[in-house]
């Protein structure tokens, strides 16, 4: 026997052993005996009882196997795997090869002997394999995913389990390379085909989503992701997955619906505002163009109700037009335009139509616009207009002294674009820091008490809030309770090449007495509107005629000579957008005449169809006289006539 350091020092890993089988005794190699973490003096390696170092789940094996090899006369090998016990209670496993070496007369073993390897390291590489394997499964399972490959050099198919369970095939079926195929609905068999073959052709793989019917006959949705793998550029193998993916399928077609829903409602809610709005604007147009009216040579008693009823009736229209307008652009039905305009004017313009608000407050207005700011720039003036013009409106609103400025300033700017810095300061009444979220949010206003002191609706701060996000970009505000606000927001645009006319519908400096003898042809059918539109064209000496429906303006622009016409746009027989069109093509003086459409809608989709059917401008119902008055004799001058083809 070798001594034991040198045993200790052994690394083998394999030795023999040796069984008396008539004395039960064991011999086995040392090296064996400190696998299991025994002294060499602890155990004599002849062990006499060693049963007792096998776990007890393998001595059923032993003992089968040692009968298989007697039975057999030795002819059946002694091979088996057998789990020992250590010391400390682990496991090692061995694996045994051996024979009967002796043989008495009744053909039983008298002595076996063979060999033995350690095969732990192995065991527990399986185990974990094994582990990993369970895992795998298990996530398969899971996300009912399967697996598949297909060998191309032997035409061999391999389904895993879940591949089978999507396809509902029993456990014994063998699935060949037109398996799937049979498997997926008519129409989607050529996708599939064309994908396959590109993926062995291109080498490209392939994931997509096929509808198929299942063994069972069950219609499901699959998601199919396949890949190539080449040998010597040959392409040798095809591998991948099939998911079902029928439960998310459903979901998604189940949400799409509800967004279908959700979309419908909204439209619907859309239209049933528009209409509302268009006959509540009606009578306001009443209301509003009556108390004007009124208010040119009032009873001095009634000045004041006749002054809160004005303010009442616009603020009303105010607050409809500002719902139809925030619902519109909620809906996403805004298209914002994209044309060149100078901001220079812009912001002119919305001075000159808030300058009479500051003045009854003896504000300033100032408009501070840098030199570097480019003098044209491609965007959508209408709706910045409309963003400055609210952020003024409340700086004067909310504002009892001092000055209102709007800032314009060049952040940076490369060859083609420029971004500006906006701003509209006041030294109002300021904000609460609390509320300087708040008051972005619809119908939010910083106090309770705004509503009666200041009117409005909440409204305005949230429009250009959306509009901004629209166009890419945030407002912010500062604010000091007491010593005013600033609102401030960036903006990028492209350059544009030169300065084009003015376009924005804002309002145009009147001239005096230029309207005096002018034919008009009012083209309207609500006789309330013409009522009030006729009362101010006599205050101005004009000449008018009276169309109800398009049809008849079409008959009398034919018949007669007009300075201007005032087009509605929804009439009976044929609206406004029609009669345009047609007097456009009656001569070549018609295609000059100036149009303008009365429009109750303030939407910017509105304004492109005006201009689109050939008709000059808008005027806002109900308008406001001097902006009618101003609006008129812009067009009714030479100069300003424009050319239509
Ligand atoms: P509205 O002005 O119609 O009330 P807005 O959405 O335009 O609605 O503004 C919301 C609220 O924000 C206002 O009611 C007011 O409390 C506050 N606010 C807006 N601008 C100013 C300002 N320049 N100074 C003080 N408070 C302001």
């Amino acid at each position: 026997m070798a001594d034991t350091v040198n045993i200790n020092e052994r690394k083998t890993q394999a030795g023999y052993w040796e069984w008396e089988v008539g004395k039960d005794e064991v011999t086995v190699d040392p090296s064996l005996l400190i696998l299991l973490g025994y002294n060499i003096n602890e155990l004599n390696n002849s062990l006499q009882s060693w049963q007792r170092l096998i776990r007890p789940d393998y001595i059923d094996a032993v003992c089968q196997k040692y009968n298989e090899h007697v039975i057999s006369k030795g002819a059946d090998p002694f091979v088996l795997e057998v789990g020992l016990i250590n010391k400390n209670g682990a496991g090692t496993y061995i694996l045994i090869t051996g024979k009967a070496v002796k043989w008495n007369e009744q053909n039983k073993p008298v002595i076996m002997s063979g060999s033995y390897v350690n095969v732990t390291p192995f065991k527990e590489g399986e185990k974990e394999l094994r582990h990993v394997k369970d895992l795998l499964t298990k996530t398969s399972q899971t996300a009912l995913v399967g697996g598949w490959e297909i060998d191309l050099t032997t035409n061999k198919v391999i389904w895993t389990q879940v591949t089978k369970n999507i396809f509902e095939v029993p456990d014994s079926y063998v699935p060949d390379r037109s398996s799937p195929a049979r498997f997926v609905k008519a129409e989607n068999r050529a996708k599939l085909k064309k994908v396959v073959d590109r993926a062995i052709n291109e080498g490209k793989p392939y994931d997509i989503e096929l509808k198929i019917v299942t063994a069972k006959g069950k219609e499901k949705w699959t998601r199919a992701a396949g890949q190539p793998e080449f040998v010597d550029g040959k392409c040798v193998r095809l591998f991948g997955a099939f998911q079902d993916i029928d439960r998310l399928k459903l979901n998604e077609e189940a949400l799409m619906q509800k967004n279908g829903q959700l979309q419908k409602a909204i439209a619907e809610k859309l239209d049933f505002l528009s209409v509302m709005s268009h006959e509540i604007r009606t009578p306001m147009n009443a209301v509003i163009g009556f108390t004007n009216l009124l208010l040119q040579n009032p009873r001095a008693d009634q000045v004041e109700y006749l002054n809160v009823l004005k303010y009442s009736a616009e603020n009303l229209l105010l607050l409809i037009n500002d719902i139809l307008d925030f619902n519109k652009i909620d809906a996403g039905k805004i298209d914002l335009e994209n044309i060149a305009f100078d901001v220079r004017e812009l912001c002119k313009n919305i001075q000159s139509a808030q300058q009479q608000e500051a003045d009854k407050k003896d504000l300033a207005l100032n408009i501070n616009i840098d030199n570097k700011v480019p003098l044209s720039i491609k965007g959508d003036p209408m709706r910045l207009g409309q963003i400055i013009t609210n952020l003024t409106a409340n700086a004067i609103k909310f504002t009892t002294a001092g000055k209102v400025d709007i800032n314009v300033k060049t952040v940076r700017q490369t060859a083609h674009t420029v971004t500006l810095y906006f701003e509209v300061t006041d030294t109002g009444i300021g904000i609460p820091e609390d509320k300087f979220n708040y008051i972005f949010e619809k119908f939010s206003q910083a106090s309770i008490e705004t509503t009666r002191k200041y009117g409005g609706t909440g409204l305005g701060l949230a429009i250009t809030k959306r509009l901004l996000e629209m166009m890419g970009s945030n407002i912010n505000v500062k604010s000091v309770e007491g010593r005013g606000s600033s609102f401030f927001f960036e903006l990028k645009f492209k350059k544009a090449a030169a300065t084009l006319p003015q376009t924005a519908s804002a309002p145009i400096a009147a001239k005096a007495n230029e309207l005096a003898g002018k034919k008009i042809l009012i083209v309207e059918d609500n006789p309330i509107n013409v009522l009030v539109i006729k009362k101010f064209l006599q205050q101005w000496a004009m000449e008018f005629d009276v169309a109800q429906n398009g049809l008849i303006a079409v008959e009398k622009a034919s018949a007669n000579y007009y300075d201007l016409i005032l087009m509605d746009l929804q009439m009976p027989e044929m609206d406004g957008f029609d009669a345009t069109i047609a007097i456009r093509k009656l001569s070549a003086q018609h295609r000059q005449l100036p149009i303008l459409a009365l429009t109750a809608s303030v939407v910017a989709d509105m304004r492109e169809k005006i201009l689109e059917a050939g008709m000059n401008e808008c005027v806002a119902k109900p308008f406001k006289p001097a902006d009618l008055y101003a609006t008129l004799s812009h067009y009714l001058t030479d100069s300003n006539i424009g050319i239509h083809a």
